[in-house]
């Protein structure tokens, strides 16, 4: 039996996994149980201690280092007491993945024995060897020091094996001379710019805010689920993350049968074994469900801060791994792990939050005084993703996402705002001065007192857009399944702030009388400038993309153009005029990034290269020789009905033969050369080829399982 068929018969065999019953799981008991979160903290820190931490977590002030040792001991006896016997500072370096390296709590007592140590030394500063990280230059090898150091405003967790557990220490990661190696640290700062100016700006409108404003996000996490045994029969999944051969089955996703369908009870052992380990870890999961694509879900969690939402989707694309592997299952979090039908994104839902009263900033006002401010900040987001299109377009740009990004299930490139028909209603009125009727009917209230009232559930959906307001947030569509959310909110928070600023700046200069005229013509001259952005029609035509060159909106279909934008002026003036990002930060960001796009580019080619030669002619030259063989056989018995047919087909294998042995000696200079645009054609025709050949070979002789097997059995 070949291996695809031995693997489908071992599936069939197996037994659902089933780890825990949940069924008596006390939900509200066990969430958080593995997080040292405010409450464990209450419990073990000195009262005076937990005060000044609390301070630090609230208001962001800086942390008393004093402290730091009760702090690491509270924490190491909570850790003990979770089974742990090492600690790491886990941090997010440019890879794009998470990075920890573990140390026991041991330290020797001098009589043989150890005693278990962690020290506030350690928990505030770690020095792992950095020298193999990727630094864009930054960090040379012979100076790799790179230093973490503790975030106290992400709670410390635990992360459980069957056979132990590790503390977790959510730490940011610099160089010797200070320079942000991670993508935590930006984040942190990019949080303080849109605090400090959204405080301005509700300033101007008398508004005093006593804490800060935070950036709130919500990413909902699209993946794929594929049996084990399939995904270890499948190189290039294994080495990819994506399958780069493989001809779309008959049955995709054209049935519209797999969204919101009802959950196979083998999923639904694995999303209740994730949900209750994230409930655990205190991260909110919250909707789940089968998406468009066959074997595609999805996971949203309830919004969170954005520095603890972002480190917490770290998790939980560490978590679905983990607990798929429980189930015999892999998690492909790839932005296209299979051609034809969607990819996966991971929809960024970004609003701004004030802290600690809760109040959504993005939320339509209920009075013409919450209105103005709601529109202020509209109008500054608008600004804001108009003039920086490039670089949010950038933030998304890697090798896997350009699979999605322009294709006809994802937002195009081209980056434009949403806001349905009745905001843009009253955009327009705002622009025309102040107009006095509404769309909607009823009765038009008059601004602060020349702004126009909204109308209720001022959205309506659209799924085609990048950048979609919904109702009380935005949501950026075009973030990577796989990408962290840090480098798109480093960008949104940036962007905004520095439009927020601009706004701020001139409406403090003006004298109370005429706050309502300057405000109004400020937002006025705004959209003015900028309503090009806005489009509520259908992104995915080929109209829309005429019409938006036509405009002078960006259209950077690949990675390489897109990354480019990090490198303009007017990138390395904002991030660092608001000390986001240095100029030195923001092009080693740029290498680095360049970099992972060749890398992937290279590894997918050679990966191609390898399996053409050694799975597809292989297999093709066997399916030809028992074509041969037959042939002469029926020659020798006599027999010609069928005789003729079967030489064509060799005929069509052996043209496919040529095809890749051309392919594969072109490959191989693409590859000598690194000529990363020749490689990624050339692996797409490598595809085309092997794709029509699995339609001519012998379903038993094929090795590779199909996609109809992957997307199907499980
Ligand atoms: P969908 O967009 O699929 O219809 P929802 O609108 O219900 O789903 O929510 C999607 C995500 O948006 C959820 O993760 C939710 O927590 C998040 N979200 C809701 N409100 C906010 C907010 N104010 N800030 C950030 N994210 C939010
Ligand atoms: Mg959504």
């Amino acid at each position: 039996m070949n291996l695809r068929k031995h693997v489908i018969s071992n599936i069939a065999n197996k037994k659902l996994e089933v780890r825990k019953d949940g069924r008596d799981c006390d939900i509200t008991a066990i969430y958080g149980q593995d997080v040292f979160n405010l409450k464990t903290m209450k419990d073990y820190l000195p009262k005076p201690v937990y005060r000044k931490l609390m301070h630090t977590i609230r208001n962001g002030a800086t942390l008393d280092p004093t402290i730091a040792d009760d702090v690491s001991n509270a924490m190491k006896r909570w850790a003990l007491s979770k089974g742990a016997s090492h600690y790491t500072h886990w941090f997010q370096p440019l890879t794009g993945s998470t990075a920890e390296k573990h140390d026991s709590f041991i330290e020797p007592d001098l009589e043989g024995g150890v005693m278990m140590d962690f020290s506030g030394k350690s928990l505030v500063k770690g020095e792992p060897d950095a020298s193999s990280f990727p630094s864009g230059g930054i960090r040379a090898t012979f100076e790799a020091r790179g230093y973490t150091a503790w975030d106290p405003t992400s709670p410390a967790f635990i992360k459980h094996s069957a056979s132990g557990a590790v503390l977790c220490i959510p730490t940011a990661f610099c160089s010797y001379t200070g320079e942000a190696l991670d993508k935590k640290t930006p984040l942190l700062r990019s949080m303080q710019v849109i605090s400090a100016q959204t405080k301005r700006l509700l300033a101007c409108f008398g508004e005093k805010v006593d804490g800060k404003v935070v950036a709130t996000l919500g990413p909902e996490q699209e993946y794929f689920l594929i049996d084990k045994e399939l995904y270890l029969a499948r190189p290039d999944l294994i080495q990819t993350g994506r399958t780069l051969f493989g001809s779309v089955s008959a049955k995709h996703q054209q049935m519209e049968d797999h969204y919101f369908g009802a959950v196979k009870e083998r999923i639904l052992n694995f999303m209740n074994e994730a949900d209750q380990t994230l409930w655990k870890l205190g991260i909110p999961a919250k909707t789940r469900h089968n998406e468009v694509a066959p074997a595609q879900f999805e996971l949203a969690p309830i919004f969170e801060e954005l520095n603890l939402a972002v480190d917490h989707n770290m998790i939980v694309m560490e978590v679905l791994r983990v607990v798929a592997s429980h189930h015999g299952l892999v998690c492909l979090t790839h932005e296209k792990p299979f051609a034809g039908v969607n990819g996966s994104g991971k929809h960024n839902n970004w609003s701004l939050m004030v802290s600690p009263d809760g109040k959504n900033l993005l939320e339509p006002g209920k009075n013409p005084h919450e209105n103005a401010i709601f529109l202020t900040l509209l109008c500054a987001i608008i600004r804001a993703v108009d003039r920086h299109a490039d670089i949010l377009r950038a933030t998304v740009a890697h090798a896997g996402n350009d699979h999605r990004l322009g294709a006809n299930e994802a937002p195009p490139a081209i980056i434009s705002i949403f806001l349905g028909e009745q905001l843009t209603d009253v955009i327009g009125q705002i622009e025309k001065g102040g107009s006095r009727s509404s769309k909607s009917g009823g009765t038009m209230h008059v601004g602060v007192d020349t702004l126009p009232i909204l109308p209720k559930d001022a959205t309506d959906r659209n799924r085609t857009s990048p950048f979609a307001f919904t109702g009380n947030k935005f949501e950026f569509r075009a973030v990577g399944s796989n990408q962290s959310c840090a480098g798109p909110n480093i960008a949104l928070n940036t962007i905004v702030g520095e439009s927020i600023d601009e706004i701020a700046t001139e409406l403090e200069k003006v004298p109370a009388a005429k706050f309502n005229n300057s405000l109004q013509a400020i937002l006025q001259d705004i959209i003015k400038t900028h309503k090009r952005v806005i489009f509520n029609g259908d992104n995915y035509t080929a109209e829309w993309a005429k019409e938006a060159a036509k405009r002078g909106l960006p259209n950077f279909k690949k990675t390489p153009e897109a990354l480019d934008s990090l490198l303009s002026k007017k990138a390395e003036h904002l991030f660092a005029k608001y000390k986001v990002l240095s100029k030195t930060e923001l092009h080693s960001r740029h290498e680095v990034y360049i970099e992972e796009y060749k890398k992937t580019i290279i590894l997918e080619g050679t990966l191609a290269l390898n399996m053409v030669k050694t799975i597809f002619i292989p297999v093709a030259i066997r399916q030809q020789s028992i074509i041969a063989d037959n042939v002469i056989k029926l020659k020798a018995i006599g027999v010609s009905a069928g005789s003729e047919e079967q030489k064509k087909k060799a005929v069509i294998i052996g043209s496919l033969i040529s095809r890749l042995c051309g392919s594969g000696e072109k490959m191989e200079k693409f590859l000598e050369a690194y000529r990363t645009d020749a490689i990624l054609k050339e692996t797409e025709n490598m595809r085309e080829a092997v794709d029509k050949l699995e339609q001519e070979v012998d379903d038993d002789l094929w090795p590779l399982p199909k996609y109809g097997e992957m997307l199907f059995i499980y």
